[in-house]
C-alpha cells in the first residue's frame, strides 16, 4: 500500500500519530493509539512466544533503559556508534553523508568512510536538498547516543541504551547462576532503544525512540544441541554476499542445506535463519514473494559480526526492500569486551569441566518497523472498503459485537459482550452508525470477525458471524462463536511440523 493512504488510515483510526502533534509534531517520535498499541503488544507477544519458545532454556528479562558510561565504553558504542554528519556551508542544514549519496543511487554508501564519502560527494556534485548549493563541511563522526549527566552534582555520565542487546550481556552472569548453569542460554529483551538520528525519516523506520525485540543466545560452539539442524529441502529467498559479488541483484530460492554444504554458513546458523524465516511467514503472515534474506558482506557489517543476514520485505510504501530484523553471529566479542571492561571473568565452567567464554547468536526484530510492514503488506483496498488482513492473534480486537438496531438489540449485545469478555476474548461493542460503516471501521483495523445481534438472537440465541476477509456470513450459537474465536486466537509455535 502507498505511504499516504496507509498513514491516512492510521491517523483516521487512531492507530498512531506524531508525538506532540498539536505543537507541529517532533521528528522521529510517534505515539500509538488504542488500536496501534494493542497491535504492538500482540506483535511483541507473538515474537516472544515464538523466539523465547525456541528452547526451554530461554527467558525474557526487563533491564533498565539507562546505562553507565563504562558499559558503552566497553561495548565500543562510545567510540564507534556514529553516523557521518555533513553541514551545508551555505544554509547550515545538516545531513547524513551516506543518505545524500544513497538518494543519488550509490548502492554501498553505508560502507563508505570519511574521506571516501567526501570524495564521492564532490565527484557526484551532490547539492544541498534545501538550498541547492554544493558545498559541505567534511564528514564528521556524530555519535548517535543520547548521553546526559546525572546526580545532584552531575558527577556521572549516563546514556539511554542505544540497543537492548547490551543489557542481556550484562545480565549473563546472573542468568547463568539463576537458571541452572546450562547452555544454550537465551536472554530476551523487548523494550525501547534510543538513537539521536541526524535525519529521522521513513516514518517508523528511523525513529529516535523505538522498540526492539532481541534474543541473545549464549552457546558453546563445541557443544551444539542436536536440534539445531535444517531439513534437507527447506529453502529461503536469499541474496548471498557471494552471489552479489558475482553481480546478482535479486534473491533466488536457495536450500539452506546447500548453503551449509558449500561452507557459506555453519548449520547452527542456518537453523536460526529457518526459524526466523518461519516466524515472518507463518506467524506474521508476510507473503513469501515479498520477503528476502540479504547477506551483509565484510565491509557492510559491524566488524564483530562474523555472519549477518538481514530479513527484508519489499514495501511499496517505502519504495523497496527494507530491513525488519537480522541474525548476527557475534562470536565471543561481547563477553570478551565486558570481561575486560568490568574486570570480571564472564567465562563459565561446563559440566564436563571445560571453562569457556560462550559465543553469542543475536536474533533481532524491529517491532515498530514490523507493525508498519504488516500494514504495507496486509492492508488492501477491496472495492470501496479497506481491509487489513492481520492474523487474528495480532488484531487489536478479535471481534466487534454489533446490535443491528441499537435501541432494540442493545441489551442483548451487551450481555453477549460481557459473556465473551468473561471468557477471555478481546471484543468490542459498536452501536454507532449504519451496520455498513461499522463493518468498515472493523475491517480497517483488522478485526477478524463481526458478530451481529438481531431480532432472532433474542428468540433463539444465535448470531450472525461475518468473516473479515471473505465477508462470508453464517448463523452460529454462542458456543460455536466461542469455538471459532478460540481457534482463531491460537499462535503457531516453532515446534509444529516444518513445511517448506
Ligand atoms: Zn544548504
Amino acid at each position: 500500500m502507498e505511504s499516504e493512504a496507509l498513514m491516512s488510515t492510521f491517523l483516521r483510526r487512531g492507530v498512531l500519530w506524531p508525538t506532540a502533534e498539536i505543537y507541529g509534531g517532533i521528528q522521529g517520535l510517534y505515539d500509538y493509539g488504542e488500536a496501534g498499541s494493542s497491535i504492538k503488544r500482540n506483535l511483541e507477544a507473538a515474537w516472544e512466544r515464538w523466539f523465547v519458545g525456541l528452547s526451554p532454556g530461554y527467558y525474557r528479562i526487563e533491564p533498565a533503559e539507562i546505562l553507565p558510561e563504562a558499559v558503552v565504553r566497553a561495548s565500543g558504542h562510545l567510540a564507534n556508534f556514529a553516523d557521518p554528519l555533513v553541514k551545508c556551508n551555505a544554509c547550515g542544514e545538516e545531513y547524513r553523508a551516506d543518505t545524500l549519496l544513497e538518494a543519488r543511487g550509490v548502492q554501498d554508501a553505508e560502507a563508505l568512510r570519511g574521506e571516501e564519502l567526501q570524495k564521492r560527494l564532490v565527484e557526484l556534485k551532490i547539492r544541498c536538498p534545501r538550498c541547492g548549493k554544493a558545498e559541505f563541511t567534511p564528514p564528521k563522526a556524530f555519535n548517535l547516543m543520547f548521553g546526559f549527566d546525572w546526580g545532584a552534582q552531575s558527577e556521572e555520565r549516563a546514556y539511554l541504551r542505544p540497543e537492548t542487546a547490551q543489557s542481556s550481556y550484562l545480565a549473563f552472569p546472573r542468568m547463568w547462576n539463576a537458571m541452572r548453569k546450562k547452555l544454550p542460554l537465551g536472554v530476551a529483551v523487548v523494550g525501547k532503544a534510543y538513537r539521536n538520528e541526524i535525519a529521522p525519516r521513513q516514518v517508523l523506520f528511523r525513529m529516535r525512540a523505538f522498540t526492539q525485540a532481541e534474543l541473545q543466545i549464549f552457546f558453546d560452539p563445541e557443544g551444539l544441541p542436536d536440534s539445531w539442524r535444517v531439513p534437507p529441502d527447506f529453502s529461503v529467498p536469499a541474496l548471498t554476499a557471494r552471489d552479489r559479488e558475482k553481480g546478482a541483484k535479486e534473491a533466488t530460492l536457495q536450500k539452506l542445506s546447500d548453503l551449509v554444504a558449500q561452507g557459506q554458513m555453519p548449520e547452527f546458523y542456518a537453523y536460526h535463519l529457518m526459524q526466523t524465516y518461519r516466524c515472518y511467514r507463518d506467524v506474521l503472515g508476510y507473503p513469501e514473494a515479498r520477503l528476502r534474506l540479504f547477506e551483509k558482506n565484510e565491509k557492510e557489517r559491524a566488524f564483530y559480526n562474523r555472519i549477518q543476514y538481514d530479513f527484508e520485505a519489499h514495501l511499496d510504501s517505502l519504495g523497496g526492500f527494507k530491513e525488519l530484523g537480522a541474525v548476527h553471529y557475534r562470536g565471543d566479542y561481547d563477553l570478551t569486551k565486558h570481561s575486560e571492561g568490568s574486570k570480571t571473568d564472564l567465562g563459565v565452567t561446563l559440566e564436563n569441566g571445560r571453562h569457556i567464554l560462550p559465543h553469542v547468536l543475536e536474533l533481532t526484530f524491529g517491532v515498530d518497523r514490523n507493525l508498519w510492514a504488516l500494514a504495507d503488506l496486509l492492508m488492501k483496498k477491496d472495492g470501496d472498503r479497506t481491509v487489513w488482513s492481520l492474523p487474528p492473534y495480532l488484531a487489536p480486537k478479535l471481534a466487534g459485537i454489533l446490535p443491528l438496531i441499537p435501541k432494540e438489540h442493545g441489551e442483548d449485545a451487551l450481555r453477549l459482550h460481557r459473556r465473551l469478555v468473561a471468557e477471555g476474548f478481546h471484543v468490542v461493542l459498536d452501536d454507532s452508525g449504519s451496520i455498513g460503516r461499522r463493518y468498515a471501521r472493523l475491517d480497517e483495523i483488522g478485526t477478524p470477525f463481526a458478530i451481529t445481534v438481531d431480532r432472532d438472537s433474542l428468540t433463539n440465541q444465535t448470531y450472525t458471524l461475518r468473516e473479515r476477509d471473505s465477508k462470508a456470513q453464517r448463523r452460529v450459537t454462542v458456543e460455536e462463536l466461542a469455538v471459532a474465536l478460540r481457534k482463531a486466537s491460537l499462535f503457531p509455535t516453532p515446534h509444529s511440523e516444518v513445511r517448506n
